[in-house]
């Protein structure tokens, strides 16, 4: 007995040193999301491979713990980490172990825990899923994703994607007009002038006559860390009289208008034409439960909605002047605002004409840019360059976090490094994590 355990002992170092010498573990985790709902606060590890995981709490002070074994950190997910907080939780913490990483999820109250393993699709890698219930509070939008923090002063990404293209041409109008061309002409066009802001970068899902499957189109928004998908239709109705603009959010309730079903139904058979149902059932359960972020995503996506509108209605007519919601596929990005927007009725003689214009098209295209930049400028994502911009006018205090160093906050800062000693009364550049540091204006 006394022998054999020996042997056990030895061959599981043994397998410990031999996955040390590889110098790295199977799987990474790629990126952490936190979202706030009422009384939920709910965290999303997502990894590149699946990994076995255990979670317990411990009391006094009252936290969660989250093994994962067989994973290692990335640096941008522990530059983040700090990031991360809700109402009920106040930090994450980590800890490289032999056999993983070991998160602490401080938190503000006692919490009801229970972790969910959801497999990877199309979009995602497996996630392990951890649902911490603490009692009714009042919602807050709180979406912070660390791929999107990691980078400081980030462009601001708007993911643009002209719908349908290649074997399927979408609506077919007057004047042989067909949306494919029409959508595809005014995304670039789209593009080249978001491009053109300072801080803001455009990412296209396709700029030639390609087919894509829906899935592909959400795909290239979230591996860009979009922070906005924009999905440019034209459509054609029974009625030749239909005419307007109108821009769409996702609707979670299953409400909406029947222009709205209608539409919805129009735009999501396209992936049928891939011969790929998206009424996958048990596809489902992971949907809803990755819908983690969905309503304050929504809520972002009828304010940007708005502001888009805002400028649409100096170029194009509108079919309704508010932001119209319905169960459009290409819009269920959970962490992504999305908005989809149709450019109007290539079925109506009069907007099949400005349509196929290119003076229309370029027209529609920098209004459609306007409300975007308006939005984006006002409600500048933290880290971005256009956030950054704005903060330069006034001091601001940073507070220091594990791993920094006072040279390497002042070159985030772009101040120079005598600048930031006089701004705090240093006379070396000894610093400790949670001290204030003024950041002096630029
Ligand atoms: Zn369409």
């Amino acid at each position: 007995m006394h022998t054999k355990f020996h042997t056990f002992i030895f061959v599981l170092f043994h397998f410990v040193v031999s996955v040390v010498a590889v110098n790295a573990f199977a799987a990474d985790v790629r990126d952490i999301r936190v979202a706030q709902q009422e009384g939920v606060t709910r965290l999303v590890f997502e990894l590149s491979d699946a990994s076995e995981h255990r979670i317990f709490p411990l009391s006094n002070p009252e936290r969660i713990v989250l093994d994962i074994s067989g994973v290692d950190l990335n640096n941008s997910v522990v530059n983040g980490l700090s990031a991360l907080s809700s109402d009920v939780l106040m930090r994450v913490r980590y800890a490289k172990r032999e056999n993983g990483v070991r998160f602490v999820l401080d938190l503000a109250q006692k919490a009801k825990a229970k972790s969910t393993v959801l497999a990877a699709n199309g979009t995602y890698g497996p996630r392990i899923l951890v649902e911490l219930e603490y009692g009714v509070q009042k919602p807050v939008t709180v979406v912070k994703s660390l791929a999107n923090l990691s980078k400081e002063k980030r462009d601001i990404v708007i993911a643009i994607d002209p719908g349908h293209g290649g074997k399927d041409p979408g609506a077919l109008g007057q004047y042989s007009v067909r949306e494919k061309d029409v959508v595809l002409s005014i995304g670039k066009e789209l593009a080249s002038r978001i491009n053109a802001v300072d801080g803001f970068k455009a990412v296209l899902t396709r700029s030639t006559d390609t087919f894509l499957q829906l899935r592909d189109r959400s795909r290239v928004a979230r591996e860009a860390n979009a922070d906005l998908m924009i999905s440019i239709h034209a459509d054609a109705f029974t009625k030749s009289s239909a005419r307007g603009a109108s821009v769409w959010a996702l609707s979670l309730s299953g409400k909406s208008s029947e222009m709205g079903r209608w539409l919805a139904q129009q735009e999501n058979s396209a992936d049928l034409v891939g011969g790929i149902s998206l009424d996958d059932k048990d596809q489902l359960l992971a949907e809803v439960l990755l819908d983690m972020s969905m309503n304050s995503t929504i809520q972002m996506s009828l304010n940007i909605g708005k502001s888009v509108l805002g400028e649409m209605k100096g170029v194009a007519v509108l079919h309704k002047d508010s932001v119209q919601q319905a169960g459009f596929v290409v819009l269920k990005s959970p962490d992504i605002p999305s908005i989809l927007i149709e450019t109007g009725f290539v079925s109506n003689k009069t907007e099949a004409k400005n349509l196929s214009s290119r003076t229309y098209r370029v027209k529609l295209a920098e209004s459609i840019s306007k409300g975007v930049i308006e939005y984006f400028t006002r409600n500048a994502p933290d880290g971005t360059l256009v956030a950054w911009k704005q903060k330069k006018h006034s001091d601001y205090v940073y507070i220091v976090n594990k791993g920094d160093t006072l040279s390497e906050i002042a070159r985030r800062n772009q101040v120079s490094l005598p600048v930031l000693r006089q701004a705090n009364n240093l006379s070396n550049d000894v610093i400790w994590i949670g001290q204030k540091l003024v950041i002096p204006a630029g």
